[in-house]
């Protein structure tokens, strides 16, 4: 009887770790819907200045998911794909803001009842004889 194979058994293991290192963090999704989408920040996004920090010195740049590619055809290639189509998915869904969570705590003003407002009783004509 040989040794059991004890290594590398534990196939459904992720690299969580890894997708939350800050490093590799990207921008989240309300971020995103509420300023990046925005025509005029989109257009400055896309029209980044030469960054040598950036990968492809920041000239392709995705703004749904906040990523910079080497080249146009690396980035074109990211528009057709799957990753890209999902992102636009999700950035479609409205973001989680502060009013909802408010409404959900029942603080919201979508919820708050109007005053009801008594009509003044109408006066009523003595009739005197
Ligand atoms: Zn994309």
């Amino acid at each position: 009887m040989g040794r059991l194979r004890r290594s590398r058994v534990h196939n459904a293991r992720r690299d969580v770790h890894r997708a939350a290192r800050t490093r590799v963090r990207t921008r989240d999704l309300d971020q995103i819907q509420m300023i990046d989408l925005d025509p005029k920040r989109r257009a400055e996004l896309e029209a980044q200045p030469l960054d040598f920090e950036k990968p492809g010195l920041a000239q392709h740049y995705c703004v749904e998911c906040a990523k910079y590619y080497e080249t146009d055809s690396a980035l074109n290639s990211h528009w057709r794909s799957k990753v890209h189509k999902r992102r636009l998915k999700e950035l479609k869904e409205p973001a989680y803001t502060i009013e909802e969570s408010e409404r959900a705590a029942g603080l919201g003003r979508a919820e708050r009842k109007q005053p009801v407002v008594v009509p003044p009783p109408a006066m009523e004509v003595e009739l005197t004889t």
